[in-house]
């Protein structure tokens, strides 16, 4: 069993973090979950730190290793899949307050930031050096910790890949509370194993990322945003391997229409064209000739896949136009949000999102369930929203479906059957967390999750960090 927080671990902890610590239940809302709908993954902690340095956090992990006390890290709690849910109590370890930009490395086109960065406020420090950071994932609140430790990409990594492709080196307190350097500011290692690589995606299970070194690009000057409006989706994205073999755009999202009107209301935005599916695609250049170029290639494969003329296709050629558009394709999930179970993250090879997409509407029809889906269509990581209620006049019906409840489990399970089938995975690039938990056996061959559970073993000997996320370990390692 864990040890509970009793008053003398609080004035252990005090003595590190001062008064940046939060003990009444009262204020502890924000600390319980992340942003997966169903509020029964949330859960009280018995307190909250905010540590301002490496230090303090090793300080905490130390005591908290001695003393027996889970300790679960949290950053913007943006996640989806209950990441950050500190589902045995103890301490939620939030980085919230280590969220300065170091250093802009122009010479060696590198950032180093604290754990606690948002993507915001890195992408207007990124901004203001002129320079780039490709990786875009929806929710701009989200903090590098959780970012790195998701391995998350988003839209963008058509091109540029996720961040796994961008982080160089990471500070990360282990356990026992010993910090440790992996990687540093160079481009190449092969120097033993990549401890580094093995913490991206380890969802706060393996150490507390207090830094990262992250590599930038030069800036794109032009960049454009393409809605192509079909009446089928098969065309649309049938359309896809064809544009990819020709050019490669910085990102090919596909959008069934029926997510767009709720989204339209809840920001006030419109969206430029009507169809029944679409693809939103990203092009950049050097160039406007040659940005026009990429566009006029892409607007002619769309032709030849039943998009009606050139005048069916919206350019947006403006930064106010094309953050129109992001702004309304990153606000899907918000605008579903009341009424979703859970939105899933399958993968499956893009050459297969047809097959998938036709087993989702099949799934929809037998359970006579609303399952809106969108996603990044050449990455092949297709977002479903398992919902508990359906349309109505283009807006979220107010009733609930009859017996969602029902219904929520047998088309989950067979949604992620036909991605085992067609060779898919169940998380492109938002974790297993607790939500998925159920399904990494499904996916994943039982060698490599015992592998995966020796390497807990040993960088957290006593299952203090993040127990119970990704594998069951059972409550405590023996
Ligand atoms: C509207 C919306 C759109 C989204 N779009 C995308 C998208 O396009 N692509 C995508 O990949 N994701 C997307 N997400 C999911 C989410 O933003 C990402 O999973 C993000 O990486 C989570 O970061 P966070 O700081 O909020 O982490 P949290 O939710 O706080 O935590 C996530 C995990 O990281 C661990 N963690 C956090 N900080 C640290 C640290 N310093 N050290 C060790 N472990 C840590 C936590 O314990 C937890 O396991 C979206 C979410 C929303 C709400």
């Amino acid at each position: 069993m864990y040890k509970k927080i009793d008053k003398e671990i609080i004035k252990k902890l005090e003595r590190v973090v001062g008064e940046r610590l939060i003990c009444d239940p009262k204020k502890m809302y924000d600390y319980m979950g992340d942003e997966f709908a169903d509020p029964s993954l949330k859960k009280t902690p018995e307190v909250v730190v905010q540590p301002k340095n490496t230090k303090e956090i090793a300080d905490v992990l130390k005591l908290a290793n001695e003393e027996n006390i889970p300790v679960t890290p949290r950053g913007g709690g943006t996640g989806l899949c209950g990441g950050c849910v500190p589902l045995y109590g103890g301490i939620v370890l939030s980085l919230e307050k280590m969220n300065r930009v170091l250093e802009i490395d122009r010479n060696n086109m590198l950032a180093v930031v604290e754990a606690g960065v948002t993507l915001s406020d890195f992408y207007a420090e990124v901004e203001k050096a002129g320079l780039f950071f490709p990786p875009h994932p929806g929710e701009e609140g989200a903090q590098f910790g959780g970012l790195v430790s998701t391995n998350a990409s988003g839209a963008r990594a058509v091109k540029y890949g996720g961040i796994r492709n961008y982080i160089k080196g990471l500070e990360v307190v282990l356990p026992q509370g010993e910090a440790v350097t992996m990687g540093g500011k160079y481009m190449k290692s092969s120097t033993g194993y990549s401890l580094l690589n093995l913490i991206i995606g380890s969802e706060g299970t393996l150490g507390v990322i207090t830094k990262a070194i992250i590599s930038l690009l030069p800036k794109s000057p032009v960049v454009y945003t393409l809605i192509v409006p079909y009446d089928s989706l098969d065309d649309a994205i049938t359309a896809v391997p064809e544009i990819r073999k020709k050019v490669l755009p910085l990102a090919v999202e596909f959008i069934e229409s029926d997510v767009i009107p709720p989204t339209e209301d809840l920001l006030n935005k419109t969206w430029p064209c009507k169809g029944n599916a679409y693809l939103m695609i990203i092009v950049d250049g050097t160039s406007e000739e040659e940005v026009l170029g990429i566009s006029e290639a892409i607007a002619n494969i769309c032709i030849k896949h039943n998009v009606r003329s050139l005048d069916d296709i919206a350019f947006a050629d403006t930064k106010e136009k094309q953050q129109n558009i992001l702004d309304i394709r990153s606000n899907i999930y918000s605008a579903l949000k009341r009424g979703t179970i859970e939105i899933l993250d399958i993968t499956v090879p893009p050459a297969r999102i047809v097959e998938y997409m036709a087993k989702v509407h099949e799934i929809s029809a037998k359970y006579d369930t609303w399952l809106p889906t969108y996603g990044h269509a050449a990455d092949g990581n297709v977002h479903t929203h398992l919902m508990k209620v359906g349309t109505k006049d283009g807006k979220l019906d107010e009733k609930e479906t009859n017996g969602w409840e029902d219904k929520y489990p047998p088309a989950r399970r067979e949604l992620h059957e036909e991605a085992k089938k067609l060779g898919g995975i169940v998380s492109g690039e938002h974790g297993i967390g607790l939500s998925k938990m159920e399904y990494l056996p499904v996916f994943v061959e039982s060698t490599q999750i015992e592998l995966m559970k020796g390497i807990k073993k040993l960088f957290d000997p006593n299952n203090i960090l993040n127990p119970g996320k990704i594998f069951c370990m059972g409550f405590n390692i023996s």
